[in-house]
């Protein structure tokens, strides 16, 4: 939440300057707005019954927060997009109540938002499955993007296997046979991808996943969709796919909650999204 606190300064300091008088109403405006996302997560602190997204009682997500999530899943495909990226499905822009739902859960343990964000992936589960389903070919296989040891470690899990046993479940009772396999594992440490453009996010990955020999059979011939919580510039799904390939898995397409935007379409922006570089 660093990045948040300049924008209360500029909101202090433009308010006394009546030249700045639309600068500073729209820079108030938005520190409100990130205002109430901080109140969000100041709630989860004290009273861990509140909506993540804003002030609201209504937990784990109030009504108006959850909609995001409710979306259809739509193909989610970012510009450029990096050689072999299987194409991704999406609910929801990685922006507003959801990222900090995502981060909310992820970041600061709230386990009670495994619920709407399980859902939501499954149903960017069920859409990719169901494009997968129209060539089918061998088993109908969900693997996930593993986080790093590291990351497990401080987070006492891996939250996005949360996310994906509900998101499998979910689409298992909407007719799509598909099996949860989380054969993906790091086999070597990536650099912080924060401030990596497209290109050295690739390099900074490649050969950064691997499915152990001893799993390769389960997906071998099998249709593989990728699981993961957010899209950005598609630079780990492209390697996760590498790997699933390598094993003999077919991957034509990913499962992810929200995709990364600009001006109304998915499209890639240089931030560092809550992936498995965390
Ligand atoms: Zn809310």
């Amino acid at each position: 939440m660093a990045a948040d606190a300049p924008l209360f300064h500029r909101s202090a300091s433009a308010a006394s300057d009546p030249r700045r008088d639309h600068d500073a109403g729209r820079v108030a405006a938005s520190a409100w707005r990130e205002g109430r996302l901080v109140l969000g997560a100041l709630a989860d602190l004290v009273a861990p019954g509140g909506c993540a997204g804003c002030p609201a009682p209504e937990a784990p997500l109030c009504a108006d927060c959850r909609g995001p999530l409710l979306a259809p899943a739509a193909p989610a495909v970012p510009t450029p997009a990096p050689p072999g990226l299987p194409r991704p499905w999406a609910v929801a822009a990685y922006d507003g109540v959801v990222r900090a739902a995502l981060l909310a859960h992820k970041e600061r343990g709230r386990r009670s938002l495994a619920g709407p964000l399980g859902t939501a992936l499954g149903a960017a589960l069920v859409a990719a499955a169901g494009e997968a389903s129209a060539r089918p070919a061998g088993d109908l296989v969900a693997v996930p993007v593993p986080s790093s040891a590291a990351a497990r470690r401080a987070r006492g899990g891996d939250p996005l296997l949360r996310l994906a046993r509900r998101a499998t479940a979910l689409a298992r009772g909407r007719g799509q046979p598909v099996r949860l396999l989380p054969v993906l594992h790091q086999s070597r440490a990536v650099a912080d991808a924060a401030g990596l453009d497209a290109s050295s996010r690739a390099a900074n990955l490649a050969g950064a996943l691997a499915v152990p020999t001893g799993h390769a059979v389960l997906v071998r011939d099998a249709t593989v969709i990728l699981l993961d919580d957010v899209v950005t510039t598609g630079a780990t799904l492209a390697e996760a796919a590498r790997a699933v390939r390598a094993a003999g898995g077919r991957v034509p397409a990913a499962a992810v909650i929200a995709a990364t935007r600009r001006r109304g379409s998915f499209r890639r922006v240089d931030v560092s999204p809550p992936g498995f570089l965390d």
